[in-house]
């Protein structure tokens, strides 16, 4: 049996912030994932680096959070944000008097704005709809979270630390009342590892009163699915925000090749159980359109859905929520943290940390807001456009992936799924969402000898089902007719649909 300091259980940003933290203050720890990182909430977010604008006027505390963390994380993680900038618009009808609350609101917990007129808004974005009255700039980014998490655990790999992905706790061992470890299995093969611990640490986010209630206690929670969508086109280069109280679909988000729409806020029970209602979609597509009108006759590629891992709250609206966060100590052996948001992860990992090395009467300070994040240099940055000069033996046309960069994450993770990849690379994520790109980097996992020919159509089959279940809700005209092209291929030309 394996034994260690701490195991974190989840590779969301939360769980790879604590990693970090930890190795960086020099405790071994083990990370389990029970897929890749940022398979929860911090891959199905909106990729904004909030400002903290959207918070200020109803939860000064959560905006304050935001804004010390957001210019903490560019200057430590240049290479996965986005130096956006981003406008609040203010729309005929939208109130005058929220206005005013909002840069009074934004003034007292130190957020930088600027008020432009219509003419000025429309010369830094100029797809925004021209009937706007004014718009207020404020220092919003984009962030790419599954950088930011691999690029957390990279540090903790590199001090020693291990980490599982695609392990799946199942059972926390118990000793004497207390929680002593965790059986965790391997999603591949089955098998089940015992790894022991002083201390283990609940970041599974939304599943995290099922986790908690695994080692004897709870972690009462309110979980709020939001769905967002996909446009084939990066309408504008700055984050777009609606100048009013928070609502659904007021928030638009260049990343890289494509802009994310939305979000909704629905609450819900089992976060393993969560599907994009095309009611969901039309909203967000009519919100997104009253910001920057072309956006209804810009082609969606896909939509999907995440859930919030909130505070309990008395509300039932997810929205009047707060965004701070939580630490409970189960005084059982386990910690679980809850609550926050992906801007605030280094934070939230900070005062967990804290907590821990209280717990184990150790006192080293946190570094995690002055070093560097760890791995940066091999990482192209952004834009896409830095990526054109290595055009050799291309393997997806929508993001500039090839050859050499797929064998790369698959000599340095030994993976067998198709995602792993596509987290690491952006293959797949571009405009065609993988359909045309998938095949050919599962051919060469085969030829590097990583998957058997039937263990590489059950990966493209599992893959392509999982994607279709994200584009459907976004299907109608072009998108339809080009879906319908990518299935006659994969049914006719790849007889994907015979029986092996
Ligand atoms: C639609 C939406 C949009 C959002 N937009 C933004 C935004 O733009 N900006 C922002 O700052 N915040 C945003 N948020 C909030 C933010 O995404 C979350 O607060 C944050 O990502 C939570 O991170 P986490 O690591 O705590 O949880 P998660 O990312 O959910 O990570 C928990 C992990 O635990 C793993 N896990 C669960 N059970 C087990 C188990 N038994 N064994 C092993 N692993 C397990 C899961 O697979 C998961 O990877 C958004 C949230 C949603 C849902």
């Amino acid at each position: 049996m394996t034994k260690t300091d701490v195991i974190i259980i989840g590779g969301g940003a939360t769980g790879c912030g604590i990693a970090r933290d930890l190795a960086l203050r020099g405790i071994p720890h083990y990370l389990i994932e029970k897929d890749d990182f940022a398979a929860g909430a911090t891959g199905a977010c909106h990729g904004l680096l909030h400002s903290g604008g959207r918070y200020a006027v109803n939860d000064p505390e959560a905006a304050k959070e935001c804004i010390e963390e957001n210019m903490i994380l560019r200057k430590i993680g240049e290479k996965c944000v986005e130096i956006t900038g981003g406008l609040f618009v203010r729309l005929p009808g939208d109130s005058k008097r929220f206005r005013d609350r909002f840069l009074k609101s934004c003034e007292e917990v130190g957020i930088p704005t600027e008020v432009l007129s219509a003419s000025r808004a429309l010369d830094l974005v100029p797809n925004l709809n021209p009937v706007l009255e004014e718009a207020v700039k404020v220092p919003d980014c984009s962030i790419d979270p599954f950088r930011l998490c691999m690029l957390n655990a990279t540090t903790s790999r590199l001090k020693g630390a291990t980490i599982l992905t695609h392990h799946k706790v199942v059972d926390i061992i118990k000793e004497h009342g207390r929680c002593a470890g965790v059986k965790a299995a391997d999603q591949f093969t089955g098998q089940i590892r015992e790894i022991r611990a002083r201390v283990i640490v609940n970041a599974t986010g939304a599943w995290g009163d099922k986790m908690a209630q695994l080692g004897g206690s709870d972690a009462p929670m309110t979980l709020s699915k939001g769905s967002l969508v996909i446009t084939n086109h990066r309408l504008t280069n700055m984050v777009v925000n609606r100048l009013r109280p928070p609502s659904d679909g007021d928030i638009i988000v260049p990343n890289e090749a494509v802009c994310l729409a939305g979000t909704t806020s629905i609450t819900v029970t089992d976060p393993d159980a969560i599907e994009v209602d095309s009611r969901e979609v039309d909203k967000v597509i009519s919100e997104a359109q009253a910001m920057i009108p072309i956006f209804r006759s810009t082609r969606m590629i896909r939509a999907y859905t995440g859930v919030r891992p909130l505070l309990k709250g008395d509300n039932s609206d997810g929205r009047a929520i707060s965004r701070g966060f939580k630490i409970i100590d189960h005084k059982n052996g386990m910690f679980s943290i809850l609550g926050g948001k992906l801007t605030t992860y280094r934070l939230m990992a900070e005062k967990l940390t804290d907590a821990l090395m209280d717990h184990f009467g150790l006192n080293v300070a946190c570094e995690t807001a002055q070093k560097p994040l760890d791995g940066q240099d091999e990482l192209s940055g952004y834009p896409l456009s830095k990526r054109l000069n290595s055009l050799n033996g291309i393997v997806c046309e929508c993001e500039l992936v090839n050859r050499e960069d797929v064998e790369r994450i698959v000599n340095r993770i030994g993976t067998k799924y198709i995602r792993d990849i596509q987290h690491r690379t952006r293959l797949g994520m571009g405009p065609c969402q993988g359909g045309f790109c998938t095949y050919r980097a599962l051919g060469i996992m085969q030829d590097m000898g990583r998957v058997s020919a039937d263990e590489s159509m059950r990966v493209l089959r599992e893959f392509l089902q999982r994607r279709f279940r994200g584009i459907r809700p976004a299907l109608w005209g072009d998108q339809l007719r080009e879906e319908q092209l990518v299935e006659s291929i994969y049914l006719g030309i790849l007889g994907m649909g015979r029986e092996q």
